[in-house]
């Protein structure tokens, strides 16, 4: 997965870790990236909220 700069992570949901970071234009967004060994899923959202419900409705496939 892509490393970024100033990732602050906020809090975990299952293996779904949910963090802020800024953009290349300075807006903050919202990322979900699953840290299981092998899934790799992880995606952006412009809300906590929308990243939150997309964490909970991961379904991993490696579990
Ligand atoms: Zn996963």
């Amino acid at each position: 997965m892509p490393v970024r700069n100033s990732f602050h992570s906020l809090m975990k949901i299952g293996p779904v870790q949910i963090g802020t970071y800024r953009d290349n234009r300075g807006r903050t967004k919202h990322a979900a990236v699953c840290t299981a060994d092998g899934c790799g899923w992880s995606a952006d959202y412009a809300s906590s909220a929308a990243a939150q419900l997309a964490a909970r409705s991961h379904r991993c496939r490696i579990n």
